[in-house]
């Protein structure tokens, strides 16, 4: 146990909820630390994987509870990085005109803060990626930001199934496998790779920089 410990990428001294951004343009933590932004459909998993990755039980429950569902959660760490929790987009039973809300918002966020290092984009292993988030991937494409795509609930597939799903997921989105994280919340799958992914994000310069 003790020499695991010691190889977490991603060791949490500290966490805490800095506030919310409502709407675009609207509140946010000065940005001073490195952010990572984390993005995907409602019910993709990325409660789920966020309490795996800070190892707590209910972290992101903050993003659930009422009037918080629709705004970007901001979350220190060590003091060393933000973890901005994204609004979860697409959710089928949600109207058009709600669509039209978190657009701008998500958008205009991960197209102005200076301190966005990088985007993790969940997919779940068993879906086909949505309009929603092919519009997502491709406006990340666009901006230029450092994008680590994390297929989710893998524990829901045989491994050789969810192998070749991500295959597949690969191939329809144009990634290299290596360029995808397999994750599940359920057996802790993939949450060091995607520790140490997020570390090596946050080490870089803002590609807005260069
Ligand atoms: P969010 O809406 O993206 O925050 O998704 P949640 O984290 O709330 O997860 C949505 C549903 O999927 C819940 O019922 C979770 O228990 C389930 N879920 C999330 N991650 C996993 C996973 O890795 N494996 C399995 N089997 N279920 C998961």
């Amino acid at each position: 146990m003790s020499d695991q410990r010691a190889e977490d990428p991603l060791v949490i001294r500290s966490l805490e909820f800095i506030g919310g951004m409502a709407k675009a343009g609207g509140w946010r933590p000065e940005p001073s630390l490195p952010e990572i932004a984390f993005a995907g459909r409602s019910n993709v998993g990325k409660s789920s994987l966020l309490n795996r990755l800070v190892r707590r039980k209910a972290f992101a429950r903050v993003s659930r509870t009422p009037g918080r569902t629709r705004e970007l959660n901001f979350f220190r760490v060590n003091d060393d990085m933000v973890l901005v929790d994204l609004p979860g987009y697409g959710y089928a039973r949600i109207s058009k005109e709600r669509k039209a809300d978190w657009k701008p918002l998500i958008e205009g966020y991960l197209g102005s803060s200076p301190a966005l290092r990088g985007v993790v984009q969940l997919l779940d292993v068993r879906r086909e990626p949505t309009e929603d988030d092919l519009d997502m991937l491709d406006f990340l494409a666009e901006l230029g930001a450092p994008t680590v795509v994390v297929v989710t609930k893998t524990d829901k597939l045989t491994r050789t199934a969810a192998a070749a799903r991500v295959r597949e997921l690969a191939t329809a989105l144009g990634l290299d496998e290596e360029q995808i994280i397999s994750f599940s919340a359920v057996t802790g799958a993939g949450r060091d790779e995607l520790a140490a992914a997020i570390q090596s994000l946050v080490a870089q310069p803002s590609w807005r920089e260069t």
